[in-house]
């Protein structure tokens, strides 16, 4: 993963030692030096006839004491004072000489070092740049050797995934493919190019794409979507070409594109400008796409958990069009993948998966996977034979306690209000909206900020929709926070999703529409003429009215809501005793289901 070539840390570290070198030597010059003394010192030496020769350099003087003297001092060195020395050496009878200072090592040396720092420098700069993008390391933007990672030899099965048979179900097909590609070349049968696993952080996307190799036993190409994206405009595109290239050069494989989001991100969701390296890497993708199909026996698979910001030119038919839904487990699935988990942890055999996995709605397979981990770090740590159930609470305790901040793992009370809230809408629904059927009813938490959802699928296509429907369409959003009321005597915070999309059908219902009695037939906002209305900007014009209009918008939606709030509340009201016994099995199942729904359904007054 640190690629850089060869030559750059022997040349660096040659200079430096090179440097350590002249250096000692220099040092070692001046170690042989002997004991420095005074001039005065010296003279007296002198005078003695102790000092038998002498080496005069520019400001020193080094000398040497006669044989014959058995004193400590043999070599010595005093700094030059008179100039005019050699009358007086001459007259004692001393040798002496002239020496010229070598200063050839330090003179290399102090070139030397700057320029060693400099290169040092340059080089840790070029390694830091250069290590993260291209493969070849430096000077070799844009080939990507090293970077793309395979594998051949797969061991995960799909044996290890568990709790999203449904996901499963669905990319079994293209383990079909890959087992026996010219089987269906022959029928004439065509894989999707692209599969998009979509879905919540930790759910096992990544794992399903592992598995997928693993079960159909062909080569796994994975890379990163933020590996693609460099500091060099060029070279993530240099990357894919390689990528799909290698990969061809081993089909029948697997190209899996993790975290497609950070590659894929929507070109118009920046309007300050565009970011030349992502583009060209995408487009590069895209090209890539389009370029092969699946009949050369490659299977393009990705994972995001945010497809909604991905661009729509990945998602169009043809490309990334087949979607796979990998979601939070429900409570079968939790056991699953438990089970999956507490392979390799020694288990109590009392334990009980099942009252385990009711505690745990909300949990996705990694944070299953962490919890076993936890509660088997608790057996260690007191030393036990076993895991048990008490070292799963603890364990339980100790993530709920971490997780409540992120709001994803709910206590009982919360769960029961919820459970409440959603009921409340899919009565209302029931009730209301006969156009639209309640699909399901979950307290599953699902994406950011959804505590609990219904889903309502319209029955027929609808292109124009009456007063009336719209204002149904506003007492159902208000059905959440109307059961809580009712069933609590409070409120929470849980319905601000719903409470601004009833406010946003009041005001356009007002505004838009024309059909507030007291301001009717007038439009007071004009829709932005923009093509197909650029991101980012406002999709409405004020139009000009005066205070007194304004004042009248206010009261005529403020009524508008109240109406339906109350409309919400009566109805529920009147089904008080059904609202309270459906929320108790969702709160008990989790999940209903049409079908199970439907008993409830039929005992609704209006
Ligand atoms: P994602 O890619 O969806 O964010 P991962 O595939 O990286 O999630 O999952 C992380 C870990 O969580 C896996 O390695 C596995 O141990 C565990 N895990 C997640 N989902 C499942 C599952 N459905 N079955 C078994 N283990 C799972
Ligand atoms: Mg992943
Ligand atoms: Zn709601």
């Amino acid at each position: 993963m640190n690629p850089q070539s060869p030559g750059n840390k022997p040349l660096s570290y040659g200079i430096i030692t090179l440097i350590i070198i002249f250096y000692m030597l220099n040092i070692f010059q001046m170690v042989q030096q002997s004991e420095e003394i005074p001039y005065s010192e010296f003279l007296q030496l002198l005078s003695d006839h102790r000092v038998e020769q002498v080496w005069i350099e520019d400001h020193k003087i080094k000398g040497q004491l006669g044989e014959s003297d058995d004193k400590e001092i043999k070599g010595f060195s005093t700094n030059l004072v008179d100039p005019n020395l050699s009358k007086l050496l001459a007259e004692h009878g001393v040798k002496f000489q002239k020496k010229i200072e070598n200063t050839f090592f330090r003179d290399i040396a102090s070139w030397l070092i700057p320029f060693g720092l400099f290169f040092g420098f340059w080089f840790y700069m070029s390694k830091k740049l250069y290590s993260k993008s291209a493969g070849g390391g430096f000077m070799s933007i844009g080939k990507s050797k090293a970077k793309i990672f395979v594998q051949t030899d797969i061991q995960t099965t799909f044996d290890d995934v568990a709790g999203v048979d449904e996901a499963k179900e669905e990319i079994l097909e293209v383990v079909n493919f890959l087992k026996d590609t010219e089987k269906y070349e022959r029928l004439g049968g065509k894989l999707p190019k692209g599969i998009l696993l979509v879905g919540p952080p930790g759910t096992g996307k990544t794992l399903l794409a592992r598995a997928t190799a693993g079960e159909a036993k062909v080569p796994f190409f994975s890379i990163s979507g933020s590996e693609f994206v460099e500091m060099f405009v060029g070279v993530g595109a240099a990357r894919v070409r390689d990528l799909f290239e290698q990969a061809r050069a081993k089909a029948p494989c697997i190209i899996f594109i993790d975290e497609l989001d950070s590659l894929g991100r929507s070109r118009m969701a920046n309007p300050m400008g565009s970011n030349d390296e992502k583009e060209q890497t995408l487009n590069q993708l895209l090209a890539e796409l389009d370029g092969f199909d699946s009949s050369s026996g490659i299977v393009l698979l990705a994972a995001t958990n945010r497809p909604e910001i991905l661009d729509p030119a990945l998602l169009r038919s043809g490309r990334f069009d087949r979607q796979i839904l990998v979601d939070r487990p429900d409570k079968k699935g939790r056991v699953d993948i438990l089970k999956v988990h507490v392979k390799n942890v020694k288990i109590d055999p009392n334990f009980d998966l099942n009252s385990l996995a009711m505690l745990t709605t909300g949990f996705t397979g990694a944070d299953l996977a962490n919890l076993v981990n936890e509660a088997a770090i608790m057996a260690t740590r007191r030393k036990a034979e076993s895991v048990t159930t008490e070292d799963f609470t603890m364990a339980l305790e100790r993530i709920i306690a971490g997780a409540e901040k992120k709001n994803r793992i709910l206590s009982l009370d919360e769960r029961s209000i919820i459970a409440h809230h959603e009921m409340g809408h899919a009565l209302m629904s029931s009730a209301l909206c006969k156009a639209e059927k309640v699909h399901k009813v979950s307290i599953i938490p699902r994406g950011i900020g959804a505590l609990g959802y219904t889903i309502q699928t319209p029955t027929e296509e609808r292109f124009l929709m009456t007063k009336k429907e719209l204002e149904n369409k506003m007492s159902v959003l208000y059905g959440g926070r109307a059961a809580e009321e009712i069933i609590f005597n409070s409120i929470s915070t849980g319905a601000s999703d719903d409470i601004a999309k009833a406010s946003n059908i009041a005001h356009s219902i007002v505004l838009n529409y024309g059909m507030d009695e007291s301001l009717k037939n007038l439009s007071l906002e004009q829709p932005n003429q923009s093509f197909l209305g650029g991101p980012g900007q406002n999709p409405y014009n004020r139009a000009t009215y005066s205070e007194h209009t304004a004042r009248l918008i206010d009261d005529a939606v403020q009524s508008l809501t109240d109406d339906c709030y109350e409309n919400a509340k009566n109805i529920l009201n009147k089904n008080r005793a059904l609202l309270e016994k459906s929320a108790k099995k969702l709160l008990q199942q989790e999940t209903l289901v049409e079908a199970e729904l439907a008993e409830f359904f039929n005992e609704i007054v209006t």
